[in-house]
């Protein structure tokens, strides 16, 4: 059965590798989920016809773009863009926009194609897709980022609407990025819809969306750890980050009673041998606002410069909230010498995959992100059907759909994944679920 679907697997990827040749991220990816569903699919008469694997992983269409803006100097900036739309074969094309140097069409087509089972999982009526553009917002000025936001949007208002293509935040995609996108939508479209999400609450935003992802991917560790028999209160808590997702994820992991034992950045470790206080946390948001590093740490924080938390500080549980290929497999190695047992992703992909194989040899608890770091996409969900009726929902009400969505989605996740090594496969259960649900629509469409 394994040789089988070992074999089955590596036809898959070949054909995949030879067409899309040096697309490193988005063969990891497909990877992944191919390894895990392929049995799936061929032993289903009505998925192996719609050959739904090999659909999924030809995005319907990329769309790539120029992006010309001014500069506070008066000199002319060129930026590449894209938007990748997926899939949106249970729903309009969902994901978000990230404005990053590493950007390309490999790193996108990866995140379109986890969105589409991320989105499936969620239990709401939507397709994937993920967009963004090789721009680095580091040292820009506000006047800058508006700038550049007005002319992405102007070209991409011409492939998204809130039934087709609903783009959202991502790495450096905020409110405030946002607020400057569907101000342009607006004017552009001459149209006041949903097209996006994770607006400002005065112009359509949901409650709680800010929140989301980072609270989500608590909820979600906390049926993780009491499906293990684990208790939260004093569990040792190691995120990766400091944007959103982390510092979200560290203040409920906080207001739940654990020990929030580390933040980061790209230039260092934030560590806290005896735990963060929602002080340091909010100094750490107040930091990065103002694109300073943080090593000018205050009392009860040590910054260790160049270095990742993984290892740097004893922890049970790893939050890995930063980027994708983040945790590789000797820090993972160094995670579990200094006390690892579980992880929940906030990231997409963040671990690569000498990293996966390790977790999964050690018998560590491991969720992937399409299904702990679900929750943001929830909300966005929501938030598009307040933006269809004209109706909002109070944070205390969002709040317990989001508890009750992760709670579904852990509850999903579980009901697919085999035991291995004596815990449950979350990978596999979220990549088996995920897929049932898109491929049962993709093969009810036939040939099309
Ligand atoms: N970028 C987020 C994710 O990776 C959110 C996407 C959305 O809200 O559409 O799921």
């Amino acid at each position: 059965m394994t040789d089988r679907r070992a074999a089955l697997t590596e036809t898959f990827m070949q054909a995949l590798r030879d067409r899309t040749p040096q697309e490193d991220e988005f063969h990891q990816a497909v990877e992944e989920v191919v390894y895990d569903t392929i049995t799936v699919e061929k032993n289903d008469p009505a998925f192996a016809r719609a050959r739904v694997l090999d659909r999924l992983s030809e995005p319907d269409r990329v769309v790539a773009f120029r992006v010309v803006w001014e500069d506070d100097t008066g000199a002319i900036q060129i930026n590449r863009a894209w938007r990748v739309q997926t899939s949106n074969a249970i729903g309009p094309y969902k994901g978000g926009l990230r404005f990053h140097p590493t950007v390309n069409p490999s790193v996108l087509k990866f995140l379109g194609f986890e969105q589409v089972f991320k989105n499936a999982l969620t239990g709401l009526p939507l397709g994937g897709g993920k967009g963004g553009s090789d721009f680095d917002p580091k040292g820009r000025s506000d006047a800058e980022i508006m700038r550049f936001c007005h002319a992405l949007m102007a070209e991409l208002c011409k492939y998204i609407g809130p039934d087709h293509d609903v783009p959202a935040g991502d790495i450096n995609v905020g409110t405030r990025e946002i607020g400057y996108l569907f101000g342009a939508y607006k004017q552009h479209r001459g149209q006041f819809h949903g097209a996006l999400t994770g607006k400002g609450p005065s112009f359509g935003g949901s409650a709680m969306r800010v929140e989301a992802t980072g609270y989500g991917l608590v909820y979600f560790a906390g049926h993780m750890l009491a499906q293990q028999n684990r208790e939260k209160d004093g569990l040792r808590v190691a995120v990766s980050g400091a944007g959103n997702v982390a510092t979200h994820a560290a203040e409920e992991a906080l207001a739940q009673g654990a020990k929030v034992v580390s933040l980061s950045d790209s230039g260092g470790a934030l560590v806290a041998e005896e735990g963060m206080s929602q002080d340091h946390i909010n100094w750490v948001r107040q930091a990065k606002a103002s694109g300073q590093g943080l090593d000018d740490a205050p009392d009860g924080l040590r910054y260790n410069a160049g270095a990742q938390p993984w290892g740097a500080v004893e922890a049970e549980l790893l939050l890995p909230c930063a980027t994708q290929n983040e945790l590789d497999r000797d820090a993972l190695q160094d995670a579990i010498d200094a006390g690892a047992k579980m992880i929940a992703e906030g990231a997409n992909m963040p671990l690569t995959g000498g990293a996966v194989k390790l977790a999964q040899q050690k018998g560590l608890v491991h969720a992937p992100g399409k299904a702990s770091n679900a929750g943001g996409v929830a909300i966005s969900g929501l938030e598009m059907s307040q933006n269809a009726h004209g109706q909002y929902l109070s944070a205390e009400t969002v709040r317990s759909r989001l508890k009750d969505i992760m709670g579904n989605i852990h509850q999903t996740v579980l009901a697919e994944a085999d035991p291995r090594n004596g815990v449950p496969d979350y990978r596999q259960g979220a990549n088996i679920a995920g897929y049932r649900k898109v491929a049962q629509a993709i093969s009810a469409f036939g040939a099309i």
